[in-house]
Protein backbone atom coordinates (compact mmCIF):
# COMPACT_ATOMS: atom_id res chain seq x y z
CA UNK A 1 0.00 0.00 0.00
CA UNK A 2 1.51 3.42 -0.83
CA UNK A 3 1.61 5.91 1.58
CA UNK A 4 -1.02 7.76 -0.23
CA UNK A 5 -3.56 5.08 -0.30
CA UNK A 6 -2.79 3.98 3.42
CA UNK A 7 -3.54 7.66 4.18
CA UNK A 8 -6.38 7.73 2.27
CA UNK A 9 -7.12 4.49 4.10
CA UNK A 10 -6.92 5.79 7.53
CA UNK A 11 -8.87 9.21 6.30
CA UNK A 12 -12.17 7.24 4.76
CA UNK A 13 -11.79 5.08 8.79
CA UNK A 14 -11.99 7.98 10.39
CA UNK A 15 -15.09 9.37 7.97
CA UNK A 16 -16.98 6.09 9.12
CA UNK A 17 -15.84 6.22 12.98
CA UNK A 18 -17.15 10.05 13.00
CA UNK A 19 -20.25 9.03 11.18
CA UNK A 20 -21.07 5.86 13.06
CA UNK A 21 -20.43 7.79 16.66
CA UNK A 22 -22.36 10.81 15.85
CA UNK A 23 -25.79 10.26 17.78
CA UNK A 24 -27.93 12.52 15.97
CA UNK A 25 -26.53 13.74 12.11
CA UNK A 26 -27.85 16.66 10.75
CA UNK A 27 -27.23 20.00 9.01
CA UNK A 28 -28.77 23.11 10.25
CA UNK A 29 -32.11 23.67 10.17
CA UNK A 30 -33.71 19.58 10.48
CA UNK A 31 -35.90 19.16 13.35
CA UNK A 32 -35.57 16.11 15.41
CA UNK A 33 -38.96 15.11 16.63
CA UNK A 34 -40.07 12.00 17.22
CA UNK A 35 -43.69 11.11 16.63
CA UNK A 36 -43.73 14.53 14.15
CA UNK A 37 -41.32 14.37 11.88
CA UNK A 38 -43.04 16.46 9.17
CA UNK A 39 -41.89 19.33 11.25
CA UNK A 40 -38.62 18.49 9.41
CA UNK A 41 -40.25 19.76 6.04
CA UNK A 42 -40.66 23.09 7.54
CA UNK A 43 -37.13 23.93 8.39
CA UNK A 44 -35.25 26.52 6.30
CA UNK A 45 -31.68 24.54 6.08
CA UNK A 46 -30.92 22.10 3.16
CA UNK A 47 -32.53 18.52 3.42
CA UNK A 48 -30.83 16.43 5.70
CA UNK A 49 -28.97 13.79 3.65
CA UNK A 50 -27.06 11.37 6.19
CA UNK A 51 -27.95 8.14 6.74
CA UNK A 52 -26.15 6.23 9.34
CA UNK A 53 -26.81 2.51 9.89
CA UNK A 54 -24.99 1.20 12.99
CA UNK A 55 -25.51 -2.57 13.18
CA UNK A 56 -25.27 -4.46 16.26
CA UNK A 57 -25.49 -8.57 15.84
CA UNK A 58 -26.68 -9.33 19.17
CA UNK A 59 -27.10 -13.23 18.96
CA UNK A 60 -26.96 -16.17 15.48
CA UNK A 61 -29.99 -14.54 13.50
CA UNK A 62 -31.11 -11.54 15.33
CA UNK A 63 -29.84 -7.69 15.10
CA UNK A 64 -30.06 -4.29 15.67
CA UNK A 65 -29.84 -1.71 13.22
CA UNK A 66 -29.55 2.17 14.65
CA UNK A 67 -31.01 3.97 11.47
CA UNK A 68 -29.70 8.05 12.13
CA UNK A 69 -31.61 8.17 15.51
CA UNK A 70 -33.92 5.64 15.79
CA UNK A 71 -33.08 1.76 16.89
CA UNK A 72 -34.48 -0.85 14.69
CA UNK A 73 -34.10 -4.77 14.47
CA UNK A 74 -34.46 -7.95 12.31
CA UNK A 75 -34.50 -11.37 12.98
CA UNK A 76 -34.02 -14.53 10.70
CA UNK A 77 -37.14 -16.71 10.17
CA UNK A 78 -37.11 -20.17 8.24
CA UNK A 79 -40.14 -18.67 6.87
CA UNK A 80 -37.87 -15.14 5.98
CA UNK A 81 -37.10 -11.70 7.82
CA UNK A 82 -39.27 -10.48 10.99
CA UNK A 83 -38.18 -6.59 10.92
CA UNK A 84 -38.64 -5.08 14.19
CA UNK A 85 -40.16 -1.04 13.18
CA UNK A 86 -39.10 0.40 9.58
CA UNK A 87 -36.86 3.88 10.14
CA UNK A 88 -37.96 7.42 9.09
CA UNK A 89 -39.18 7.24 5.30
CA UNK A 90 -38.52 5.25 1.97
CA UNK A 91 -35.12 6.86 1.78
CA UNK A 92 -33.68 5.35 5.33
CA UNK A 93 -35.78 1.57 4.46
CA UNK A 94 -33.98 1.49 1.21
CA UNK A 95 -30.58 1.90 3.41
CA UNK A 96 -31.85 -0.51 6.36
CA UNK A 97 -32.38 -3.18 3.76
CA UNK A 98 -29.19 -3.03 2.12
CA UNK A 99 -27.81 -3.12 5.58
CA UNK A 100 -30.14 -5.96 6.19
CA UNK A 101 -29.30 -8.26 3.07
CA UNK A 102 -25.76 -7.53 3.20
CA UNK A 103 -25.89 -9.78 6.95
CA UNK A 104 -29.06 -11.93 5.98
CA UNK A 105 -28.65 -12.85 2.31
CA UNK A 106 -31.35 -12.85 0.26
CA UNK A 107 -34.42 -14.13 2.54
CA UNK A 108 -37.25 -12.69 1.89
CA UNK A 109 -38.84 -9.73 4.08
CA UNK A 110 -41.76 -11.82 5.95
CA UNK A 111 -43.16 -9.77 9.05
CA UNK A 112 -42.83 -6.00 10.14
CA UNK A 113 -43.87 -5.62 13.76
CA UNK A 114 -44.51 -1.38 14.45
CA UNK A 115 -43.52 -1.26 18.37
CA UNK A 116 -45.86 1.82 17.92
CA UNK A 117 -47.08 4.71 15.31
CA UNK A 118 -44.80 7.06 15.12
CA UNK A 119 -43.79 8.14 12.04
CA UNK A 120 -39.97 7.83 13.39
CA UNK A 121 -40.88 3.90 13.07
CA UNK A 122 -43.05 3.50 10.59
CA UNK A 123 -41.70 6.12 8.22
CA UNK A 124 -40.41 2.81 5.79
CA UNK A 125 -43.48 0.59 5.69
CA UNK A 126 -44.60 1.07 2.58
CA UNK A 127 -41.24 0.29 1.25
CA UNK A 128 -41.14 -2.97 3.26
CA UNK A 129 -44.88 -3.69 2.39
CA UNK A 130 -44.05 -3.27 -1.64
CA UNK A 131 -41.29 -5.98 -0.84
CA UNK A 132 -44.23 -8.62 0.55
CA UNK A 133 -43.63 -7.90 4.51
CA UNK A 134 -46.93 -8.20 6.93
CA UNK A 135 -47.40 -5.45 8.84
CA UNK A 136 -48.37 -6.01 12.41
CA UNK A 137 -48.86 -3.52 15.37
CA UNK A 138 -50.85 -3.62 18.98
CA UNK A 139 -54.19 -3.18 17.87
CA UNK A 140 -54.26 0.08 19.17
CA UNK A 141 -51.41 1.57 17.17
CA UNK A 142 -53.06 -0.75 14.05
CA UNK A 143 -55.70 1.87 13.47
CA UNK A 144 -53.53 5.06 13.10
CA UNK A 145 -50.91 2.95 10.95
CA UNK A 146 -53.46 1.96 8.79
CA UNK A 147 -55.35 5.84 8.18
CA UNK A 148 -51.31 6.69 7.55
CA UNK A 149 -50.73 4.15 4.64
CA UNK A 150 -54.04 5.26 2.93
CA UNK A 151 -53.08 9.13 3.40
CA UNK A 152 -49.57 8.04 1.77
CA UNK A 153 -51.38 5.84 -0.56
CA UNK A 154 -53.89 8.58 -1.69
CA UNK A 155 -50.27 10.92 -2.04
CA UNK A 156 -48.24 8.29 -4.18
CA UNK A 157 -51.67 7.57 -6.60
CA UNK A 158 -54.06 10.78 -7.05
CA UNK A 159 -56.43 10.44 -8.78
CA UNK A 160 -55.73 6.84 -9.29
CA UNK A 161 -59.26 5.15 -7.84
CA UNK A 162 -57.81 1.69 -9.37
CA UNK A 163 -55.08 1.46 -7.11
CA UNK A 164 -55.91 -1.36 -4.26
CA UNK A 165 -56.22 0.01 -1.10
CA UNK A 166 -53.45 -1.34 1.32
CA UNK A 167 -54.38 -4.09 3.30
CA UNK A 168 -54.98 -3.78 6.95
CA UNK A 169 -52.11 -4.16 9.91
CA UNK A 170 -52.58 -7.28 11.43
CA UNK A 171 -53.50 -6.12 15.16
CA UNK A 172 -51.91 -7.86 18.13
CA UNK A 173 -54.44 -7.79 21.38
CA UNK A 174 -51.85 -8.92 23.75
CA UNK A 175 -49.31 -11.43 22.28
CA UNK A 176 -48.30 -13.14 19.67
CA UNK A 177 -45.69 -15.50 18.85
CA UNK A 178 -43.79 -16.37 15.78
CA UNK A 179 -40.63 -18.48 14.93
CA UNK A 180 -39.37 -22.05 15.88
CA UNK A 181 -38.58 -23.42 19.25
CA UNK A 182 -35.02 -22.01 19.23
CA UNK A 183 -35.43 -18.50 18.22
CA UNK A 184 -39.25 -18.19 19.36
CA UNK A 185 -40.28 -14.36 18.86
CA UNK A 186 -43.05 -13.17 21.52
CA UNK A 187 -44.48 -9.87 20.45
CA UNK A 188 -46.17 -8.28 23.71
CA UNK A 189 -48.25 -5.68 24.55
CA UNK A 190 -47.67 -4.98 28.69
CA UNK A 191 -51.25 -3.43 28.92
CA UNK A 192 -51.23 -0.57 29.91
CA UNK A 193 -50.92 3.22 27.71
CA UNK A 194 -47.32 4.11 28.07
CA UNK A 195 -45.29 6.27 25.46
CA UNK A 196 -48.42 5.74 23.17
CA UNK A 197 -51.85 3.94 23.88
CA UNK A 198 -50.51 0.45 21.75
CA UNK A 199 -46.39 -0.01 22.68
CA UNK A 200 -45.64 -3.48 22.02
CA UNK A 201 -42.11 -5.10 22.96
CA UNK A 202 -40.45 -7.94 21.33
CA UNK A 203 -38.96 -10.31 23.11
CA UNK A 204 -36.42 -13.25 22.20
CA UNK A 205 -36.70 -15.79 25.57
CA UNK A 206 -33.71 -18.09 24.47
CA UNK A 207 -31.90 -15.26 22.91
CA UNK A 208 -32.35 -13.28 25.60
CA UNK A 209 -33.03 -10.17 23.60
CA UNK A 210 -35.73 -7.69 24.22
CA UNK A 211 -36.93 -4.67 21.48
CA UNK A 212 -38.38 -2.53 23.55
CA UNK A 213 -39.45 0.43 21.37
CA UNK A 214 -39.84 3.74 23.03
CA UNK A 215 -40.90 2.48 26.36
CA UNK A 216 -37.17 2.50 27.03
CA UNK A 217 -34.91 5.74 25.85
CA UNK A 218 -31.40 5.47 27.16
CA UNK A 219 -29.31 8.94 27.40
CA UNK A 220 -31.83 10.35 24.87
CA UNK A 221 -34.93 12.31 26.64
CA UNK A 222 -37.78 10.06 26.18
CA UNK A 223 -41.20 11.67 24.16
CA UNK A 224 -43.52 12.38 26.44
CA UNK A 225 -46.06 14.55 23.77
CA UNK A 226 -48.18 12.14 22.29
CA UNK A 227 -51.87 12.64 22.99
CA UNK A 228 -52.36 9.10 24.56
CA UNK A 229 -49.32 9.43 26.31
CA UNK A 230 -49.87 7.72 30.47
CA UNK A 231 -47.22 8.42 32.75
CA UNK A 232 -47.98 6.35 35.53
CA UNK A 233 -48.65 2.87 32.91
CA UNK A 234 -45.17 4.32 31.22
CA UNK A 235 -43.65 3.80 35.08
CA UNK A 236 -45.45 0.75 35.22
CA UNK A 237 -44.66 -0.46 31.64
CA UNK A 238 -41.12 -0.02 32.50
CA UNK A 239 -41.02 -1.76 36.23
CA UNK A 240 -42.18 -4.82 34.69
CA UNK A 241 -39.36 -4.68 32.05
CA UNK A 242 -37.40 -5.61 35.22
CA UNK A 243 -39.77 -8.08 36.75
CA UNK A 244 -38.77 -11.61 37.00
CA UNK A 245 -39.81 -12.31 33.42
CA UNK A 246 -37.20 -10.16 31.67
CA UNK A 247 -35.12 -10.62 34.03
CA UNK A 248 -32.42 -12.55 32.23
CA UNK A 249 -32.46 -10.21 29.10
CA UNK A 250 -28.54 -9.59 27.93
CA UNK A 251 -29.09 -7.31 25.00
CA UNK A 252 -32.28 -4.38 25.47
CA UNK A 253 -32.60 -2.78 22.15
CA UNK A 254 -34.46 0.73 22.87
CA UNK A 255 -36.20 3.10 21.01
CA UNK A 256 -33.46 5.94 20.91
CA UNK A 257 -30.10 6.46 22.77
CA UNK A 258 -27.38 4.34 23.20
CA UNK A 259 -27.84 0.29 24.06
CA UNK A 260 -26.07 -0.42 27.44
CA UNK A 261 -26.49 -2.88 30.44
CA UNK A 262 -30.52 -3.32 30.52
CA UNK A 263 -30.81 -1.71 33.69
CA UNK A 264 -29.46 0.97 33.31
CA UNK A 265 -31.11 1.90 30.08
CA UNK A 266 -34.41 1.16 32.48
CA UNK A 267 -32.99 3.20 35.20
CA UNK A 268 -32.18 6.23 32.77
CA UNK A 269 -35.99 5.57 31.25
CA UNK A 270 -37.33 5.55 35.26
CA UNK A 271 -35.51 8.52 36.55
CA UNK A 272 -36.32 10.80 33.40
CA UNK A 273 -40.17 9.73 33.99
CA UNK A 274 -40.18 10.63 37.54
CA UNK A 275 -37.60 13.85 37.61
CA UNK A 276 -39.53 15.27 34.70
CA UNK A 277 -42.65 15.27 36.78
CA UNK A 278 -41.14 16.22 40.04
CA UNK A 279 -40.16 19.28 39.13
CA UNK A 280 -42.78 20.35 36.32
CA UNK A 281 -45.15 19.14 39.26
CA UNK A 282 -43.85 21.13 42.15
CA UNK A 283 -43.44 24.48 39.67
CA UNK A 284 -47.20 24.16 38.65
CA UNK A 285 -48.25 24.09 42.93
CA UNK A 286 -46.10 27.00 43.39
CA UNK A 287 -47.88 29.12 40.82
CA UNK A 288 -45.16 29.92 38.74
CA UNK A 289 -45.61 31.03 35.28
CA UNK A 290 -45.48 28.57 32.53
CA UNK A 291 -44.22 30.41 30.06
CA UNK A 292 -40.59 30.72 31.91
CA UNK A 293 -40.36 27.25 31.40
CA UNK A 294 -36.71 27.35 29.48
CA UNK A 295 -36.06 28.56 33.90
CA UNK A 296 -37.95 26.00 35.54
CA UNK A 297 -37.62 23.19 33.35
CA UNK A 298 -33.80 23.06 33.33
CA UNK A 299 -32.88 19.84 34.76
CA UNK A 300 -29.60 19.42 34.56
CA UNK A 301 -28.98 15.75 35.05
CA UNK A 302 -30.27 15.41 31.28
CA UNK A 303 -28.30 18.78 29.66
CA UNK A 304 -26.95 17.74 26.51
CA UNK A 305 -28.83 14.15 26.22
CA UNK A 306 -30.18 13.38 22.71
CA UNK A 307 -33.61 15.52 21.96
CA UNK A 308 -33.08 17.90 25.54
CA UNK A 309 -32.97 20.67 23.80
CA UNK A 310 -35.74 19.81 21.07
CA UNK A 311 -38.13 17.50 23.12
CA UNK A 312 -37.55 18.14 26.80
CA UNK A 313 -39.21 21.51 27.24
CA UNK A 314 -41.76 20.45 25.33
CA UNK A 315 -42.22 17.58 28.06
CA UNK A 316 -41.94 20.07 31.02
CA UNK A 317 -45.06 22.25 29.43
CA UNK A 318 -47.14 19.60 29.08
CA UNK A 319 -46.58 17.71 32.35
CA UNK A 320 -47.10 20.86 34.20
CA UNK A 321 -50.66 21.44 32.37
CA UNK A 322 -51.20 17.72 33.44
CA UNK A 323 -50.61 18.82 37.20
CA UNK A 324 -53.32 21.12 37.16
CA UNK A 325 -55.99 19.25 35.27
CA UNK A 326 -55.29 20.67 31.99
CA UNK A 327 -56.08 18.12 29.16
CA UNK A 328 -53.54 19.27 26.15
CA UNK A 329 -54.09 17.63 22.69
CA UNK A 330 -50.92 16.50 22.85
CA UNK A 331 -49.40 15.78 19.58
CA UNK A 332 -49.25 12.66 17.24
CA UNK A 333 -48.16 14.61 14.26
CA UNK A 334 -47.38 18.16 13.61
CA UNK A 335 -50.66 19.00 12.31
CA UNK A 336 -52.30 18.42 15.93
CA UNK A 337 -49.61 21.21 17.51
CA UNK A 338 -49.60 24.80 17.26
CA UNK A 339 -47.07 27.24 18.30
ZN1 LIG B 1 -42.27 7.12 19.78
Amino acid sequence: MTRTSSLLTAFAALVVVCLSSSAAPAQDGTSYMPGAPQLSLRHDGPPDTTITVTVSPLAEGVYAAKVNYVWTGWVELPEGLLLIDSGLDERTAKVLADSIRARSGAKPFKYLVNTHAHKDHTGGNAYFVAQGVKVMAQTHAAAVIDSMAKIEAAVHAPGNSNAPPPSPVVRIDRRKALGPASRTVEIIWLGKRAHTDGDLIVYLPKQKVLFAGDLVSNRAVPWMIDSKMDREGWIASVDSLRSKRFASVIHLVPGHGVMERPLDEIAYTWNYLHDAWDRASKIASYGTSIKAFKDWGYLGPYEGNEFYAEVHFMNMRRLYNEALGIKTPGRPGARAYKK
